[in-house]
């Protein structure tokens, strides 16, 4: 596994659903993340443009949930926790090693990267997988990221503290302020003092109202929405605000003879409904399983792949065949 990062590393996205839950435990990384103390999450609201009505999503009342309960996490502890996990199982972790390309023959494929050093390194593989996150390396090289003309948005985001939280069973929840412009704002706790907050705001309305920087811009962002009001009197940014563009996306290339692509770098879809990292890692398995059992029949040609959930539109909820088997 190539890396390019050396983790714990910063990355948006922090809010989880219910289904990740049967997906650590066929990872077998369940205890781990108990034990790691995330943010309890039982569900969301979504806050009128005023504050005034809420709307609330309570897990334990939703249809086809598995389980009342997720977390939120900060994804450089959770990120690091998955990636050692992986290492613990028996993966070659390569972490600061930047992918460069990949070149398919008939019987392998050839992958080069820069290591750590600095180096140009090859390395020759059965079956590539792109999970290259939005770089999409793979997919790009073979297709394109087509956006989606409706959903076509931008998120400026910083993490906060000093902004009051519900009592008791909510206090962990992810909470959602609607704006006039389609814009809406989230607030996601992610320890006992610091929420993540970010706008998700049409590109259309961005390029009128983006102040000069991601700071102001994200403060203005705050400011005119009616429902933060009360939230952000006592407000404190506490890190750089940072912004990401250019979404969302579908791939127009997934897969072929040796390679596939997962998660982001495949498709990418508004993060409203928290459903990234969920649709990340049941595609990593989906792959995975059928990368295996071609390995077992000894066909590596292209995998005959279950539908990919974010882009077939199927249910959000995890379609294991069967338990993964793992090493420890
Ligand atoms: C504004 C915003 C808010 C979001 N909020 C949420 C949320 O609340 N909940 C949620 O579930 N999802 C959310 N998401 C989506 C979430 O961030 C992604 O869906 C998720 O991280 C995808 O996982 P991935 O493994 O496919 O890619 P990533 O997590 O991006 O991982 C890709 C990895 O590949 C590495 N890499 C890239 N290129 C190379 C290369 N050439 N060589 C080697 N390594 C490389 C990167 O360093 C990275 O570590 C949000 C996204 C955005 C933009």
């Amino acid at each position: 596994m190539l890396e390019r990062e050396v983790f714990p590393r910063f990355h948006i996205g922090e809010s989880q659903l219910p289904w990740s839950n049967e997906l650590f435990q066929a990872l077998g990384v369940q205890e781990k993340i108990a034990a790691a103390g995330f943010v309890k999450k039982w569900g969301a609201s979504f806050l009128a443009l005023d504050g005034g009505a809420e709307q609330y999503a309570d897990f334990a009342q939703a249809v086809e949930t598995p389980a009342p309960q997720t977390i939120q996490v900060p994804r450089a502890r959770f990120d690091h926790l998955l990636l050692e996990h992986s290492a613990s199982c028996g993966a070659d972790v390569k972490q600061g090693s930047l992918v460069l390309d990949a070149e398919f023959a008939e019987d392998a494929a050839t992958v080069s990267y820069e290591d750590k050093d600095g180096k140009r390194r090859e390395v020759r593989v059965a079956m590539v997988v792109d999970a290259s996150g939005r770089t999409g390396f793979l997919a790009r090289k073979f297709g394109t990221h087509q956006a989606d003309p409706v959903l076509r948005n931008v998120a400026v985001h910083a993490q906060y503290e000093g902004i009051p939280r519900r009592d008791g069973r909510r206090a962990g929840d992810i909470r959602m302020l609607t704006r006039s412009d389609m814009g809406w704002i989230w607030l996601i706790p992610i320890s006992e003092s610091v929420i993540s907050v970010g706008a998700v705001i049409p590109q259309a309305v961005h390029r009128q109202e983006s102040r000069p920087t991601p700071e102001e811009t994200l403060e203005h962002y705050i400011k005119t929405s009616p429902g933060s009001r009360p939230l952000f009197q006592e407000a404190r940014r506490i890190t750089p605000a940072r912004v990401d563009a250019d979404y969302s996306y579908l791939g127009t290339r997934l897969s072929a003879d040796r390679w596939v692509v997962v998660g982001d770098a495949a498709a990418f879809l508004d993060p409203i409904f928290s459903t990234g990292v969920l649709l990340a890692m049941q595609g990593g398995i989906e792959v995975a399983e059928a990368i295996s059992a071609g390995l077992r029949e000894g066909r590596l040609g292209a995998p005959r792949l279950p539908p990919f959930p974010a882009v077939r539109g199927g249910l959000l909820r995890p379609r294991l065949s069967r338990p993964l088997v793992h090493s420890q």
